[in-house]
């Protein structure tokens, strides 16, 4: 009885969530349609509204893409024994275009931490969520600390420190909420999917932040005993 309310209950939140993609994703595709319009009627190729295009395009695949790995976290993704230093090296590779484009510093402070077992996939869509908030919530010259610790005898912890505009209280009420978003090109489900995923790794997503100031998010993952 208990699993088929828990199953009802995930198909009605995945359902609901349908409704929202089906809703965000109209917006981009009528832009798309009316700029290609413009390219049919003008016959006049204009290189400004490709990349609006494309753009737009770029929305529709990253709301979809959230949207799977919500409905569907583990679709194509096997858990291994992971190393999170290389990970997040990786991922800074990553981001790199961005921060040098806005001129933000990221360091990355770690400790000699044991491997975890999770998806590789899915912690780099994490780690790559959580920097780009960071990188998108600082302003020129901003500055990004990314640590790796041993938290307690079998956990590790991944902190992702900025100084950017942090998030008022009533605003970290709302961060569960799908397409609560306050940028004009966000989508509102990156950290929906990142708490997803890491409970998937029966692990702790936790947000510490000041209206100002800046935040920092905190990621507790067991370790690997295998
Ligand atoms: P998106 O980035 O598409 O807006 P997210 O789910 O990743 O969606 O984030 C939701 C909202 O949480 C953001 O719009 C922003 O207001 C807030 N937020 C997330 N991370 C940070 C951060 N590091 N600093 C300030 N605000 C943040
Ligand atoms: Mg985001």
């Amino acid at each position: 009885m208990d699993d088929l309310i828990r199953k009802s209950d995930k198909l009605s939140v995945v359902a609901q969530l349908a409704a929202g993609v089906a809703h965000e994703i109209r917006n981009p595709l009528t832009a798309i349609k009316g700029f290609l319009q413009l390219f049919q009627r003008e016959k006049e190729f204009n290189e400004q509204f490709l990349d609006l295009v494309m753009e737009e395009l770029e929305r529709v695949e990253s709301i979809i893409y959230e949207y799977l790995t919500l409905a569907k976290p583990n679709h194509e993704s096997t858990f291994d024994n992971l190393h999170l230093q290389p990970l997040v090296n990786k991922v800074m590779t990553l981001v790199e275009t961005q921060s040098i484009m806005k001129n933000v510093q990221i360091d990355f402070e770690y400790e000699n931490v044991p491997p975890i077992c999770g998806s590789e996939k899915q912690l780099k869509q994490v780690l790559l969520n959580l920097i780009k908030n960071a990188i998108e919530a600082v302003d020129v010259n901003g500055e990004i600390v990314i640590r790796l610790l041993n938290h307690a005898e079998d956990q590790i912890c991944i902190q992702i420190e900025d100084n950017g505009c942090g998030i008022s209280s009533e605003r970290i009420a709302r961060l569960g909420e799908p397409f609560y978003s306050t940028k004009e090109k966000g989508t509102g489900l990156g950290l929906m999917v990142c708490y997803k995923i890491i409970e998937h790794h029966q692990g702790i997503l936790t947000i510490h932040s000041e209206e100002g100031a800046g935040t920092r998010i905190d990621v507790i993952l067991p370790v690997y005993e295998g």
